[in-house]
């Protein structure tokens, strides 16, 4: 008997299979927990992050249709922990009765960064100057400096390069080379910060819009959000959401849809990326709204009524917990006297995940009236946990 079918809940909650045992799909098992949706967990490896939490669980490949096929075995709805599977297997899941959200048609936009850059630009939506790049000239006659990137497998700034000389170029094209994928070059966006509008779209057609927020990223990867987005005009804030309400419709995504923008030196947005999936961003939603997008995520998977996405709090900081050189296994319980007695009021997410240097190990969220002083605790209790500060609990 696997759990599900000894919960009650399962004699009429639908199970909602997973793909992927990351972060993302832990916290949706919090969600899911919540309101008694049972999930089951397609895992990389044994005793991944969401296969720590998530009982029915079975471990395999994303890329074996076999093992796709036994995960979806009795499960009405297929959704993602990240964007890897490939579209042929989700085509076939589709065509043997699996209702796979997002599906494969949407899906490939937050695979394919040319399939993105091409369509998005078909809909006449703000994007970056781009081009698909085959060698060293074309990327001159494209113009020095840009940004490449490898059309597929990157995240977190992997398969990102930043270009000035035709001798940068060369080393990226080789680098890129490697992966034996399309490469697109990019203007290099002058940009004042990075936004990210987030909505949740169900198969019916709902849609919710949650606060547009502002992004720190570095070297790639995203370090501290701020919600709302401070200084951002309500018209600016409304074309953002706007414009992603607008993606999630054309492209028919169904699930958490999160857009990442440049706001513009001239206060123009430009589309950077796309994710299918919850996503960094909205981590801050889990205390700050009063629906988390984990849970809507969920409710549009299962085309139920999608929650509110409003702030629950003037100001919501979220900042990263990254494994640093101090942080060693056992570091991170060993964090929770002194951080929690801090700050009573500090919101703590950790992944079950070992802190090696630079792996996103967990966030923390604080909430508040003042920014300033929620950034600071936020920004305190994140250096804290990943062994910036010494002992200062002493
Ligand atoms: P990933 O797939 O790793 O998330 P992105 O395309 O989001 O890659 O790029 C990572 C980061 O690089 C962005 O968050 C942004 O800071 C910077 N970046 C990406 N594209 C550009 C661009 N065209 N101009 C300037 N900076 C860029």
């Amino acid at each position: 008997m696997s759990p599900a079918d000894s919960s009650p809940a399962s004699q009429t909650a639908p199970v909602v299979a997973v793909v992927g045992g990351g972060q993302l799909a832990r916290m949706m098992a919090e969600a899911a927990a919540a309101l008694a949706i049972p999930l089951r967990l397609l895992a990389e490896t044994p005793g991944v992050s969401a296969a720590q939490v998530i009982g029915d669980h079975l471990v395999g490949d994303h890329t074996d249709l076999a093992a796709l096929r036994r995960l979806v075995e009795g499960c009405s709805v297929v959704t993602f922990d990240h964007e890897h599977v490939p579209s042929e297997h989700l085509r076939t899941l589709e065509s043997e009765g699996t209702s796979v959200r997002p599906g494969p048609a949407a899906l490939v936009h937050a695979q394919d960064k040319v399939a993105m850059r091409r369509a998005l630009s078909a809909l006449g939506l703000p994007v970056p100057r781009f081009a698909v790049v085959a060698d060293l000239d074309e990327v001159t006659a494209f113009g020095l400096p840009c940004v490449l990137k490898a059309s597929r497998g990157g995240y977190d700034g992997r398969g990102v390069w930043f270009v000035r000389t035709a001798e940068e170029a060369e080393a990226a094209m080789r680098a890129a080379a490697v992966s034996g994928v399309p490469v697109l070059a990019e203007e290099l966006v002058d940009f004042r910060r990075e936004l990210s509008a987030l909505v949740a779209r169900s198969p019916s057609g709902q849609a919710a819009a949650y606060p547009v927020v502002e992004s720190v990223q570095r070297d790639g990867i995203c370090h501290e959000v701020v919600a709302p987005a401070p200084g951002l005009s309500d018209a600016l804030a409304a074309r953002a959401q706007e414009l992603a309400l607008r993606i999630a419709r054309e492209l028919d995504v169904t699930g958490i849809l999160a857009v990442e923008l440049f706001e513009t030196a001239e206060g123009g947005l430009l589309v950077n990326e796309l994710a299918m999936r919850p996503h960094n961003t909205g981590h801050w939603t889990q205390d700050g709204a009063v629906t988390s997008q984990f849970e809507n995520h969920l409710r549009a998977v299962l085309d139920l009524p999608l929650g509110s996405p409003r702030a629950r709090s003037r100001w919501t900081v979220m900042v990263n917990i990254l494994g640093g050189p101090g942080a060693e296994p056992g570091r991170l319980y060993d964090g929770y006297p002194h951080a929690l007695a801090r700050d009573p009021a500090l919101r703590v997410h950790l992944y079950g995940k070992e802190p090696r240097p630079g792996r996103k190990v967990g966030h923390v969220n604080a909430y508040g009236d003042d920014l300033e002083e929620c950034r600071d605790r936020a920004r305190h209790a994140a250096a804290w946990f990943a062994g910036e500060l010494g002992d200062e609990s002493e």
